[in-house]
């Protein structure tokens, strides 16, 4: 029988929901609405076309955008002066630079800069140590998509074997990091693993995070698996993601589209972290005498 769809559209809906109900009782108590401020180097179109999707879902749930665009030749010192300032800013609960940036700026060297309790996008490597040390933090948002997906469709992860395709800072290591936390028994494949369809046959939960086009093939997943295809591949044929999806449906019990999967859920994750950043911004000031 053919697997049933995570429908990531209408999770990342609720999600949103949730947020915008969230913003709504935290301004009722008198505070300040959530900011976000997100900082766009250049004018990549792409980079525009996703920036500008940020703010617009921040408007949508009562968050204040901050909507700072700078020139493509700007100086490293300039970005990095803005982002002190944005920083020591109370009204900006979470800072998001978007990378790439242009060959001056140093984008990754910037994102570090971001305080740990405004780093919304979790990628800093503070967010990332809290993480793996199962310290509370902010979570990247992707990584958080995909377990919020397993969650609301009560996926078992206590001793399930999770097995993430991917390493990468932004998905693969956080998202088995999140598994492990879950208690799942996880395994991380990558480049260099020996056999990879093997190690995937073992997956009750399949995580594929790589960037090539259904390289997870039908036939690897185990019946009855769980499969989340967080791959996002630009083909002649549309949007195609990491998983051989037809061949994969047959076998498995759950799976995520692509699109219509994963995607819409790291904007749903980046507004609810921009929330929970206004909400430790909260905790850690002193309270009003
Ligand atoms: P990435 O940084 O390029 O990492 C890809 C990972 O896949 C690496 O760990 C690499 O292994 C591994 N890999 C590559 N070829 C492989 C192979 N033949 N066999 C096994 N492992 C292989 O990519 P990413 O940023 O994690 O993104 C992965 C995919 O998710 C992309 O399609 C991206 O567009 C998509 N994505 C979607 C969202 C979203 O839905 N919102 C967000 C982020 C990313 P090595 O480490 O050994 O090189």
């Amino acid at each position: 029988m053919a697997a049933e769809l995570i429908d990531g559209m209408a999770i990342a809906q609720a999600v949103r929901g949730e947020v915008a109900r969230g913003v709504a009782e935290w301004t009722a108590g008198g505070r300040p609405a959530p900011g976000l401020a997100t900082i766009l180097v250049g004018d990549d179109p792409a980079s525009a076309i996703y920036v500008g999707g940020k703010q617009k879902a921040c408007a949508e749930v009562g968050i204040t955008g901050f909507d700072h665009r700078l020139a493509v030749d700007v100086e490293h010192d300039e970005v990095e002066a803005l982002l002190r300032e944005l920083d020591d800013d109370p009204r900006v609960s979470g800072i998001l630079l978007q990378l790439p940036t242009p060959p001056q700026v140093e984008g990754g060297a910037l994102t570090e800069l971001i305080a740990p309790h405004k780093d919304v996008d979790g990628l800093t490597p503070v967010s990332a140590g809290l993480l793996a040390k199962g310290r509370p933090g902010l979570r990247p948002c992707t990584p958080s998509g995909v377990m919020e997906l397993l969650r609301r469709h009560d996926v078992e992860l206590e001793g399930a074997e999770a097995v993430v395709v991917g390493r990468s800072d932004l998905v693969g290591k956080p998202v088995g990091a999140l598994l492990l936390a879950a208690n799942a028994t996880v395994t991380t494949c990558h480049s260099r693993t020996r056999d990879l369809a093997e190690v995937c046959r073992r997956a009750d939960v399949l995580i594929a995070a790589v960037g090539v086009p259904e390289l997870v093939r039908g036939d690897w997943v185990k019946p009855g698996a769980v499969v989340v295809d967080v791959g996002i591949n630009r083909t002649e044929v549309g949007l195609v993601g990491d998983v051989e999806f037809a061949g994969a449906r047959e076998r498995a019990r759950l799976i995520t589209p692509v699109p219509g999967g994963v995607g819409p859920m790291t904007i749903a994750l980046l507004l609810r972290n921009t929330l929970e950043a206004a909400r430790l911004a909260a905790d850690a000031s002193p309270a009003p005498r």
